[in-house]
């Protein structure tokens, strides 16, 4: 029988400014759940904080000045997208075919307006082409060569597709392929879960919440799998009193509708953000059969981050400024 172990990393800001009836800017990331602790080096580790603390600076600047949480968020998003440690924009996994095909999608709270894609092969930062589509387009979610037509359109930066070719993933590939036909001698139970997914949430000086996630999905997909991370309620969602951003095994996150529901917990049962995204991450999802974890703000600045795998990359800025990045469940999660 398979050991599940599920850890909460779950915490709680009350922030001060929040307690005084306003609401100061908060910025909440992860670059995935996929955290394999044995696999991890002290170099890969230096990297990967370093990487989460330039994705806080660059969106919390722009909280700072002023600006729309949605702004914050896809400038966090594209510095995790442009950043080969990550399952997301540079750093995709392979799909089985050797082609990385990439989703995102981005939702704006107070207006409930929401822009996703999937399966491009030729745009360097899908979170911007989220964006495009739900500011340009009339619709909310375009798939493979439609959604890159109208990226040319909107003037979308495009890039060869060998652009995505990291060999990290590449091997990763070769490993899945190589298990596939040999499953007895696969070291990891052949599940290839590189959830290195990335996703922000803010909050910004009006108020408003934002949430967005981009992927390169799983390693080895096939027939144009789309998973968790451009389906809006899934793997975002965002309105006036919370925002999701989820990574793990996307079917699972579908089918829960997990980032929705997280939301609906704490609108229609009153729960804790807390407690609502600790049941929908670390109980109907394992009960399912699945795994991984999400960050979740509320618009009272609270935040949650729930996890039940070795590791999720996350970090946050809040009311003070102070930038704040872990890996593992026990780690001290005060400031650095
Ligand atoms: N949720 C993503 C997917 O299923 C994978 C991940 O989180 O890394 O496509």
């Amino acid at each position: 029988m398979r050991l599940r172990r599920v850890i909460s990393s779950v915490l709680l800001l009350a922030l001060t400014s929040a307690a005084q009836g306003e609401t100061g800017p908060v910025l909440v990331i992860h670059g995935g759940a996929g955290v394999i602790r044995s696999s991890m080096t002290p170099a890969i580790e230096a990297d990967v904080r370093k990487a989460l603390r330039n994705a806080l600076q660059a969106g919390y600047a722009k909280l700072e000045s002023g600006q729309p949480a949605l702004e914050a968020v896809a400038a966090a998003v594209v510095v995790l997208e442009n950043d080969p440690n990550f399952n997301a924009g540079k750093g995709a996994v392979f799909a089985h075919d050797g082609k990385n095909k990439l989703d995102a999608s981005i939702m704006d709270g107070k207006s409930r307006r929401a822009g996703a894609i999937a399966g491009v092969e030729t745009v360097r930062n899908p979170i911007l082409l989220a964006r495009a589509v739900m500011e340009e387009s009339p619709f909310v979610m375009l798939a493979g060569k439609g959604a890159e037509d109208f990226a040319k359109q909107a003037g979308i930066t495009l890039v060869q597709p060998s652009y995505f070719r990291t060999e990290r993933r590449w091997q990763q590939l070769q490993k899945a392929l190589a298990d596939e036909k040999n499953p007895q001698a696969s070291t990891d139970g052949g599940t290839h879960k590189h959830f290195g997914t990335v996703g922000a949430l803010a909050l910004d000086k009006q108020g408003n919440l934002a949430a967005g996630t981009s992927t390169g999905g799983m390693t080895n997909k096939r027939y144009d799998r789309i998973g968790d991370s451009p389906v809006i309620g899934a793997g975002t969602y965002a309105d006036g009193h919370c925002a999701v951003s989820a990574t793990g095994w996307g079917e699972f996150y579908i089918r829960t509708v997990a980032a929705h529901s997280i939301c609906m917990r704490v609108e229609l049962l009153k729960q804790p953000l807390a407690e609502a995204a600790e049941y929908v991450i670390n109980k109907d999802i394992p009960t399912l059969g699945g795994d991984g974890g999400a960050i979740a703000l509320g618009a009272d600045g609270t935040i949650a981050m729930p996890f039940n795998t070795d590791g999720m990359f996350r970090g946050w800025v809040a009311g003070d400024g102070v930038v704040h990045v872990a890996i593992y469940p026990d780690e001290d999660e005060s400031g650095e």
